[in-house]
């Protein structure tokens, strides 16, 4: 799913990208300084040595050229590195204000363990042992222990520092995946989530853990949003769908909506209009989608809620083309 183990220091100095155009300035340097030498010992045609005067300078700016590409590159990956670190912040961030929630997903099964183990020895300590039902605890106690460890796997994964890392997925799975997470969290805001997953016919390239950060994302604003309804008008839409070979999620929420004079700006880095807010989580997400060539756009309309959709280009195999 991720990729801890690449390492991300890099030496300070390094092969320039082109070797072969290297390679070839520093030869045409060589022998033209050669010639410069030969043709000025041997007093000949000033033109001459001019002339590989300006051939030199070439080459050193073909090599030249080079080493601002290297520069360049190196600037690209410094800020490839340091938005992988905000996202990471951020991934965090958003962990941390599900906590509860998540604890709370995992004493779930853990109560179930333990009164399923102290129900299973009482059925084994009767004069007539009832071994039926103390099997029917022990598959209690095996599938609560399963939905623990896949709660704690994805937590895990959600906090690991790791470099982004495309693979083919189903968005839909990712979206399950994610809700499983934040069930909790709707719960405790008193959100009913009407969910309609439709995108199973298209896979998608990408990175797992970073669209559940942007769900995830989508998904906690959305409940900030409605705090300010009544409860009966709090529903979370979370569709998906497959249309002209993208796939599209959209997260819709019945909020107070986003004025038009603010809706251009939402995802603009530390744009925030919450008294502790970051601005930073859908700038991110928009990052996020980039990097999987896709698009993320909003509509709302005041006092009718905002709708959040993101759209990635669904993954063309040998087998559908
Ligand atoms: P933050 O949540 O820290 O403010 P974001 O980048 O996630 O940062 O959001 C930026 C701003 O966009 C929010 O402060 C809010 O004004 C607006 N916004 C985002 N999602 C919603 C939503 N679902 N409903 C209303 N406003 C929203």
């Amino acid at each position: 799913m991720c990729n801890p183990g690449k390492k991300t220091s890099r030496p300070l100095i390094r092969v320039s990208p082109k070797p072969l155009q290297s390679v070839l300035a520093w030869l045409v340097s060589l022998s033209v300084a050669c010639g410069i030498i030969i043709d000025t010992r041997t007093e000949t045609d000033l033109a001459t040595t001019l002339f590989c005067i300006m051939l030199l300078l070439m080459a050193i700016n073909l090599f030249s050229i080079n080493v601002v590409i290297v520069g360049a590159k190196q600037t690209e990956e410094a800020l490839f590195r340091a938005q992988t670190q905000l996202a990471h912040v951020n991934r965090v961030t958003s962990l941390g204000e599900l906590a509860a929630s998540i604890a709370h997903e995992v004493n779930q099964p853990l109560a179930v363990i333990t009164s399923s183990g102290a129900a299973c020895r009482n059925w084994l300590s009767r004069p007539v042992p009832d071994l039926d039902e103390a099997r029917k605890s022990l598959d209690r106690i095996i599938n609560s222990s399963s939905r623990a460890n896949e709660i704690t796997s994805r937590v895990r994964a959600l906090s690991r520092k790791c470099d982004p890392l495309r693979q083919t997925e189903s968005l839909d799975d990712i979206v399950r995946d994610t809700l499983s997470l934040v069930r909790h969290e709707l719960a405790h805001h008193k959100i009913s989530p009407k969910i309609d997953l439709a995108a199973f016919t298209g896979q998608i390239s990408a990175d797992r853990v970073q669209l559940q950060q942007v769900i995830i994302n989508l998904i906690i604003n959305a409940c900030h949003a409605m705090n300010a309804v009544q409860v009966c008008e709090r529903t979370l839409y979370v569709r998906t769908w497959v249309k002209d070979s993208e796939v599209v999620l959209e997260v819709a929420d019945q909020g107070s909506g986003i004025p038009a004079n603010i809706l251009p700006h939402v995802f603009t880095p530390f744009f925030t209009t919450k008294e502790n807010g970051l601005g930073l989580g859908l700038s991110i997400c928009r990052s996020i989608i980039d990097f999987h060539d896709g698009r993320i756009w909003a509509t709302s309309a005041t006092g009718k809620g905002s709708a959040f959709l993101f759209a990635l280009p669904v993954l063309v195999t040998s087998e559908s083309s």
